[in-house]
């Protein structure tokens, strides 16, 4: 079933890598766990438990029960202005005028109406350890999902929360309506959640942690949008954010040997104002090993990194009014996969 999704994302010499299968599609194989003994408690907690930052059982995939209800309340209570004509469009890199080497690392953590995914705690904990800045696009309903994770990133500041819709909606097909729930659940969500958090603090006797009221930024899911869709996301006040460097390949990097091959490919797409596309869902095999070898790798080569609204203050945002993986039109096979529009739903996502 997997290889009839097959499309063809990237060419790297002569292989055909599929990419867009990711998002939601293959199996599952974790990449070894090698427990990063990351989880330290705060100097200042309470009685309570810090919590940890190493993998447990719900956090595998399909662990944790899927739940297709809308949240718990469908409009955030803080709607972003409307951004004007300039910034229509979808960002791919931002132009550095001095050239400095620094890239934001991104994570998507996708999740269909129909099924539930993972939360890659061998990716956060290696980051958090690192002091790695790391831009994280997450769906709507994959918060709810991994609500206890993600009160946890929240308080972390090096990890900035950014909107990945809903339940992946494909925005090349979704309704008026349909879209704009998409977005705006998603940003009630993170409110509902983000309210906890300054809640836990209050009551375990912490500071408040600055958490931003909501996201600003935007992934569209398959990289699938349309003039209408990139005009409405503009109205609703968010930036499009995409990529330059599609990390992952389709080819299972829990084979440390392919990993390290991979991440030297990768590396060598990067160029100063990259922004690179990694899976935190647990559903490409082996993107925490890629992830280590490729920071490995840049590191190596003189970068640093950075959060994409750091990157974005940095110079110039490269934008184009398509969206893709590597060439325009290379995801449209996707647009038939994953139910009628996107979510894995057999009728229309209207947002009802
Ligand atoms: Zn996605």
């Amino acid at each position: 079933m997997f290889s009839s999704v097959s499309l063809v994302l990237r060419l790297r010499h002569t292989v055909a890598v599929s990419a867009g299968v990711f998002c939601i599609l293959a199996g599952i194989s974790v990449a070894s766990i090698a427990a990063d003994a990351a989880s330290t408690a705060p100097a200042n907690a309470s009685s309570a438990p810090a919590p940890s930052w190493a993998p447990d059982a719900q956090d595998a995939r399909k662990a944790l029960r899927n739940d297709a209800t809308p949240p718990a309340k469908r409009e955030p209570s803080v709607m972003l202005p409307p951004l004007g004509p300039d910034a229509v469009g979808t960002i791919r890199r931002v132009a550095l005028a001095d050239g400095a080497k620094v890239v934001a690392l991104t994570f998507d953590l996708c999740e269909l109406d129909t099924v539930t995914t993972g939360c890659d705690m061998d990716i956060l904990g290696f980051l958090r350890a690192e002091h790695i800045p790391a831009t994280l696009f997450m769906g709507g309903k994959w918060m709810r999902t991994h609500s206890r994770r993600v009160l946890q990133i929240m308080t972390e500041p090096q990890f900035e929360i950014a909107n990945h819709a809903w339940s992946h909606g494909n925005f090349a097909l979704l309704s008026p309506a349909g879209l704009r729930a998409q977005v705006l659940w998603t940003q009630a969500q993170y409110e509902l959640l983000r309210e906890e958090a300054l809640r836990e603090a209050r009551a375990q006797g912490r500071p408040e942690p600055v958490i931003q009221p909501v996201p600003t930024l935007f992934r569209l899911p398959y990289g699938r949008c349309s003039d209408q869709s990139l005009q409405a996301l503009a109205k609703l006040g968010m930036q499009v954010v995409q990529w330059d460097v599609v990390a992952e390949s389709g080819a299972d990097n829990t084979n440390i040997e392919h990993a390290r091959r991979e991440a030297h490919l990768v590396a060598s797409q990067v160029k100063p104002g990259s922004i690179l596309l990694f899976h935190a869902n647990l559903v490409p095999k082996g993107s925490a090993q890629l992830l280590r070898e490729t920071v490995t790798e840049l590191r190596r080569r003189g970068y640093n990194f950075v959060s994409v609204s750091t990157l974005l203050g940095m110079g110039v945002p490269q934008r184009t009014m398509n969206g893709y993986f590597t060439s325009p039109g290379d995801n449209k096979a996707l647009d038939s996969k994953f139910g009628v529009d996107g979510t894995g739903r057999h009728t229309p996502f209207n947002g009802e």
